[in-house]
């Protein structure tokens, strides 16, 4: 149950939108391209996270699962958030609205748990701040990485236990 986030869907399916787009551009969709989508839903994962999936779905060549997270990154699809020192690759298409700008990573460092806070309201106090009056953001994250309070780092290291999921899974936090 690691690196949980809680999924918005779209009315249309949000991977098929992703893949008229690819096709609009002639770019083709791979089951190899396919098969990253799918181990990247509701998830942030590490390149050797995906691999072992990826081997587990068939696919043993990690320099072609390297060009497949070029080309998703290339075309948008998939975007990179260092977080606990380690980058990771997440989605970016679950809602049209969804891009690693829209939401707050944070994560709990005894259990690597990462959860998001997809507040607007958020992001814009930063926006607006007066240094971006003339200023054109093109890429804004905020990671928060830390420790839970409540529980010794111990109880957190059993990642279900962690109070930063526990408290995201009892108040489906937006
Ligand atoms: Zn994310
Ligand atoms: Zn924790």
């Amino acid at each position: 149950m690691k690196y949980i986030k809680i999924l918005k869907r779209s009315e249309m399916d949000y991977k098929e939108k992703a893949f008229q787009n690819l096709r609009k551009q002639n770019l083709r969709i791979t089951k190899a391209r396919k098969a990253i989508i799918d181990i990247l839903e509701g998830k942030h994962l590490t390149i050797q996270e995906i691999y072992a999936e990826m081997q587990n779905k068939g696919f043993h060549n990690l320099s072609t699962v390297y060009n497949n997270i070029d080309f998703l990154l290339e075309h948008k699809i998939i975007t990179q958030v260092f977080i606990n020192g380690k980058k990771h690759y997440d989605l970016t298409i679950e809602e049209y609205s969804h891009t690693a700008d829209s939401h707050v990573h944070v994560s709990c460092l005894a259990s690597d748990n990462i959860i998001e806070i997809n507040e607007q309201e958020f992001l814009n106090r930063i926006k607006n701040h007066p240094v971006f009056k003339g200023f054109d953001i093109s890429k804004l994250q905020l990671v928060v990485e830390g420790n839970c309070k409540h529980y010794d780092t111990e109880v957190c290291k059993n990642t279900t236990n962690c109070y930063l999921i526990n408290l995201h899974n009892r108040n489906k936090l937006p």
